[in-house]
């Protein structure tokens, strides 16, 4: 196996790294942090006027959606370049994959209006969806879910309450997993419903996180400081908004999670934080110490270094097991375990070679870099619970890739 880049890809590789040059400039990477912290970057209309025209730049160089069918508003590309690109952009903190944008539940079961309607607007990131799964007494359990959508001629009536709905108060659009017929047993009931968010009936809170107590400084990448509770009453959408067919949401949901899980993002968040300490040891000395030379602190480094590479190859696997239309089971899985516990192991280790003053929060005069590190800690646990927690990973890959039996 030849794990090296081709010179087409090195060269794709060196002309977004020209362009990000060029483009994402300090004031831009200002203007993104102070109105959009870490919600949904770039995605809607509610994104800054430097997000939208980068995005209209980046998209006019044919780097979104790359490996989308041309038919829908993407390249026809390989997962390749989209993968390169992706690793690039998400260096700087810009976000231009698909993997949580709700795009590949609906390229793999969506009708051809909904396909037209939504891929291209998704590629474009003029629209983007919060994702209504969790409820206060379904989260890991999730096929208990209680929320109704009730059919009632040509359309269906949502009543209900989501937990955690990241993002519900900048999106466009609700992708929703509802209850559709309580008679049958739990995981067959569901169905999923993609609609706006303007529709009459929704309403958000918002849930503040620990990132927001004080206010996480720019350049933290792990955590939100918000999500949501999303209220569902009495919610009139067309019946057209089904995704696949009635009470078959349980998979076409947990297909959509699985490839969401597929892309760069997941490896890089890790892997910026080793490069981000790294940087820092380098740069930083104290009273004739320096860290960079400290042989535990090298070699801690490395050895995260290590375990960051492993996250990398498994990213690589999944995007060649997709690419080539295999059997993807666990592996999304197991890469949703090995990269939120290597960033949980990454910001740990960061706290203890940065001693007491590293814990220090955004604000604080002592606090080393503003806080960025101490957050980055706080928010590293989130990775591990949202979009499916490592317990229930692993269970996955206990039944799914070992073939052991349910408990
Ligand atoms: C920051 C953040 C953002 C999120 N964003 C979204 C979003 O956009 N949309 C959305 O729908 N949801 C979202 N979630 C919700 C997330 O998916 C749930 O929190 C998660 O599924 C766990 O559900 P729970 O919080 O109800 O915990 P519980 O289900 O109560 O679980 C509590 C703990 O017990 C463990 N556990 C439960 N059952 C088992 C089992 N059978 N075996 C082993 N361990 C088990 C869990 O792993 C967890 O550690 C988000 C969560 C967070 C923290």
């Amino acid at each position: 196996m030849d794990f090296a880049y081709s010179p087409e890809q090195e060269a794709l590789r060196h002309e977004v790294r020209a362009f990000i040059a060029e483009h994402v400039t300090d004031a831009v990477l200002a203007e993104r942090g102070q109105s959009e912290s870490n919600t949904a970057p770039g995605r809607g209309p509610g994104a800054s006027a430097a997000m939208q025209e980068l995005y209209r730049k980046i998209y006019e160089r044919g780097w979104l959606g790359i490996a989308y069918p041309k038919e829908y508003g993407g390249q026809g590309g390989d997962r390749m370049s989209q993968y390169i690109v992706e690793e690039e952009f998400t260096r700087v903190d810009i976000p231009v994959g698909m993997g949580g944008s709700g795009a590949p539940a609906i390229l793999a079961a969506g009708t051809e209006e909904q396909k037209q309607y939504y891929i291209p607007r998704l590629i474009k990131r003029e629209i983007s969806f919060a994702l209504g799964f969790t409820e206060p007494h379904a989260g890991a359990d999730l096929a208990s879910l209680q929320c109704r959508a009730v059919r009632d001629g040509d359309e269906y009536v949502v009543n209900g309450q989501k937990m955690y709905t990241s993002s519900a108060h900048v999106a466009t659009h609700m992708y929703l997993m509802a209850r559709t017929d309580p008679t049958v047993p739990k995981h067959r009931g569901i169905s999923v419903f993609v609609f706006p968010m303007d529709t009459p009936g929704i309403t958000v809170r918002p849930l503040w996180t620990i990132q927001n107590d004080p206010m996480a400084p720019v350049g933290t990448t792990y955590g939100h400081q918000r999500t949501n509770e999303t209220f569902f009453d009495d919610v009139r959408i067309p019946a057209s908004s089904l995704l696949g067919k009635e009470n078959e949401g349980w998979r076409v949901g947990a297909m959509g999670l699985n490839l969401d899980r597929v892309g760069a993002s997941r490896y890089l968040i890790s892997v910026r934080r080793d490069e981000d300490i790294v940087n820092f040891v380098k740069a930083y000395s104290f009273n004739g110490y320096s860290p960079a030379s400290d042989p535990a602190i090298r070699d801690k480094i490395a050895e995260l270094w290590i375990e960051a590479q492993v996250c990398r190859l498994m990213t690589m696997r999944s995007m060649s097991i997709v690419e080539h239309g295999g059997a993807f089971t666990y592996e999304g899985s197991a890469e949703k375990v090995w990269a939120p516990e290597h960033g949980v192991r990454t910001t740990e280790a960061i706290s203890q070679m940065l001693g007491p003053y590293g814990q220090l929060l955004h604000g604080s005069p002592q606090a080393i870099e503003d806080g960025v590190f101490a957050h980055n800690l706080m928010g590293s646990f989130q990775s591990g619970i949202n979009h499916g927690s490592t317990q229930v990973m692993r269970d996955q890959i206990s039944r799914r890739g070992l073939d052991m039996p349910r408990k």
